[in-house]
């Protein structure tokens, strides 16, 4: 599969009077695992959803691949998003939840139940197709959305605090988990979190955001060791 970039330009968005994205400019890597770092209301989700197609912005460009996506609908974007709230269908079958998005989409029968089967078996869920939601642990449920995004093959994929409900030590082996699917797959991840600790972990490079700005773009190592400002320093930890 084609690693494409993703490119913020200039990117306003304002609800009613209040500015919540301030002329964000991001240039995410082919193939980069980009962590998204900010405290709650910063404006990571609002950003995340305007890649997605979700949020119009009131000025400046967005890039996939070179190419202003601007007026490109959600489902014509190849973009994937995974949430917090799993959002599975409670009512359907792992394997129906997994499926959902092909069959919508049409696809031959031999190629969804093919592409569901990988999708599951890179998920480490081969054998629970036939639960449905609700007789899954938190961690299974958020891997089965996590098929559920990668089935359909996403040039990026955005993950919006997916792990913010599961408890520590699920959190810490999950994240291994996405970021091993993530290098396998080399699908250019965005990966939004309020947890310091899970970006720097992870990600080849981060941003630190705030109030609607992002306040500094780095690696990790970068960002801890040289941080722009006391928000930063803050928040990635050196002066705690
Ligand atoms: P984060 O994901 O970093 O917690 P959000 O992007 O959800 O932040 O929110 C950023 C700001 O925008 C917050 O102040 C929030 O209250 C506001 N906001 C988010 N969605 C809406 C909306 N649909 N209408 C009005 N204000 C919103
Ligand atoms: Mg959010």
């Amino acid at each position: 599969m084609k690693k494409v970039s993703v490119e913020c330009r200039n990117i306003r968005l304002s609800y009613g009077r209040t500015e919540v994205l301030k002329d964000i400019n991001l240039l995410i890597e082919p193939g980069e695992f980009f962590a998204l770092l900010g405290p709650s209301g910063s404006g990571k989700s609002t950003l995340l959803r305007l890649v997605a197609g979700f949020n119009q912005q009131n000025s400046g460009q967005l890039f996939v691949d070179g190419q202003d996506i601007g007026g490109v609908p959600p489902h014509k974007r190849n973009i994937g998003m995974v949430f917090q709230s799993y959002a599975l269908w409670p009512h359907m079958t792992v394997w129906d939840n997994v499926a959902f998005g092909l069959v919508e989409r049409k696809l031959r029968r031999a190629e969804i139940k093919a592409r569901v089967g990988a999708a599951l078996e890179l998920v480490g869920l081969s054998q629970y197709g036939k639960r449905r939601p609700n007789e899954l642990s938190g961690g299974q449920q958020q891997r089965v959305a996590l098929a559920r995004t990668i089935v359909i093959e996403p040039q990026v994929l955005l993950l919006d605090e997916p792990l913010s409900n599961l408890d520590k030590n699920l959190r810490v082996q999950m994240r291994q988990e996405l970021l091993a699917l993530q290098r396998r797959l080399g699908i250019t991840t965005i990966f939004v979190t309020h947890d310091q600790e899970e970006a720097m972990t992870t990600a080849d490079r981060m941003a630190v955001m705030d109030q609607g700005v992002i306040q500094q773009v780095g690696s990790p190592s970068n960002l801890f060791d040289f941080p722009c400002n006391r928000f930063v320093a803050n928040f990635v930890g050196t002066m705690n």
